[in-house]
């Protein structure tokens, strides 16, 4: 049957094209990216030397002024303009904010944000490059560790930009490197986009970041679409009661049992108020109350975190808390004028929302640059980021974080298979594998840059 004969032998002769066209984009593609991981070879000891000195030396929100200096030194020497010292907390303090500015022909301007904080906690990694720096505290001596990562955020940044200025004939635009400081405390974002980020420095068309996880082995990345990151609310609570003689308590207005009838009741605005489907946590994260066993004292002070993933539900659980608050409080017999005291700080994070259109082309960027098998779909957790901040401000752009794996793989696979711990951010534990955590991380967010800003 020729006509049949004739069909197939067409199908082949496309199929060949195909393949052919395949190829040929597949090898430009490779040639690119060999070209790369040649780049990346020559530098890797470098960035895994500033990685472990930042390690080593890690400071405090707000108190960056080494870890701000190296970073605006190394991108000085890069060919960028770099403004640092940028930015004004609320308290009027100067922040340590670094901006550095690399203008290369028309086209987009692209944004790629670092955190530069470290936490306050005593490293027990074990590692010959540890922290051992220690910091006076008003209650007593802490550690200081970059148990977050904010250190391979750097590195990553810091090979980012090598990269990006040697490989200027492959993009046009201009790319905006920022070193945010305070993240950890929330306010080094604010701080920056308060003083001007967005008028001062070139206009945002894109905001792009990344944040280690432990979740994922090094060598990997992950993105998600929507909703990355809760918003965080931290409220505060003061139950007025009328003290008196342990002994006597129908003469009181026990805040103690107030407060506690409170904390159980607030367990239903999750459980019993809150879709299950829309991820909310509400926790009593300190309860403060009484000096003495015989003593019922006037007040008890209450501490919560509050997590939502949007700004309809933040709205809906943080009514529901004063509600019950007050209602508890009415119920125990406490007058109007003491009635509690609901305090919801002012500094809160709202969610981290990733635009749906930029996260696709930057996955996209990812499979491209770190290969498609290094792409996993990213998981929403309901820890909070000031990268929120960022999107919220005029003119408005919008961003994507995606996630770094960190773990050591031979140590992520056992996890997988024994259900052994696996320490993540913010443990005194967690260490992240420098290599190949850091290669990924520039090949990933040099990918993500270029394509944004392809020519
Ligand atoms: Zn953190
Ligand atoms: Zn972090």
């Amino acid at each position: 049957m020729p006509a049949q004969r004739e069909t197939k032998m067409n199908t082949r002769l496309t199929c060949w094209i195909g393949i052919a066209v395949i190829l040929l984009a597949t090898g430009a593609a490779a040639i690119a990216q060999d070209d790369l991981d040649q780049r990346i070879d020559k530098n890797i000891n470098d960035w895994v030397g500033t990685y472990k000195h930042l390690h080593e030396h890690p400071e405090l929100s707000t108190e960056e002024k080494e870890t701000s200096t190296l970073v605006a030194g190394q991108l000085k020497k890069l060919g960028f303009e770099v403004t640092d010292h940028f930015g004004k907390y609320e308290s009027g303090n100067a922040a340590y904010g670094v901006v550095a500015v690399l203008k290369n022909g028309a086209g987009p301007t692209v944004y790629v944000r670092t955190d530069m904080d470290a936490l306050p906690v005593t490293e027990n990694t074990g590692l010959a490059y540890a922290s051992k720096v220690r910091e006076k505290q008003p209650n007593g001596e802490v550690g200081v560790m970059h148990a977050c990562g904010h250190d391979l955020h750097m590195t990553v940044f810091l090979g980012t930009a090598k990269m990006m200025a040697e490989t200027k004939d492959k993009w046009s635009g201009t790319l905006v490197l920022i070193g945010q400081p305070a993240e950890e405390t929330v306010g080094g974002a604010a701080a920056m986009l308060h003083a001007g980020l967005f008028t001062k420095f070139p206009k945002p068309d894109y905001v792009v970041a990344l944040h280690d996880t432990s979740s994922l082995p090094a060598g990997k990345v992950a993105w998600h679409t929507g909703t990355m990151l809760a918003g965080a609310d931290s409220v505060d609570i003061t139950i007025r009661g009328f003290g008196g003689h342990g002994a006597a308590p129908y003469v009181t207005k026990d805040p103690i049992v107030i407060a506690s009838e409170l904390v159980v009741a607030l367990q239903t605005v999750v459980s019993r108020e809150s879709d299950p489907l829309v991820p909310t946590v509400v926790t009593v994260g300190s309860f403060h109350a009484g000096t003495k066993h015989n003593i019922i004292p006037d007040e008890a002070h209450l501490q919560l975190t509050v997590r939502t993933m949007t700004p309809a539900q933040r709205e809906k659980v943080l009514a529901a808390i004063k509600r019950i608050t007050n209602g508890i409080a009415e119920a125990a017999g406490i007058p109007a004028e003491r009635a509690p005291i609901i305090e919801i700080a002012k500094d809160n994070v709202p969610a981290t929302i990733n635009d749906p259109a930029l996260t696709q082309r930057v996955a996209v960027a990812l499979e491209k640059s770190v290969g498609k098998e290094n792409v996993w779909p990213g998981q929403p957790i309901m820890a909070s980021e000031d990268f929120s901040l960022y999107a919220l401000e005029d003119p408005k752009p919008p961003t994507t974080m995606f996630w770094l794996g960190a773990t050591d793989p031979a140590k992520w696979k056992e996890a997988q298979e024994k259900g052994t711990r696996l320490p993540g951010p913010h443990s005194s534990e967690f260490a992240p594998l420098p290599e190949p955590a850091i290669r990924t991380g520039v090949k990933a967010m040099t990918g993500a840059a270029t394509e944004l800003l392809h020519k």
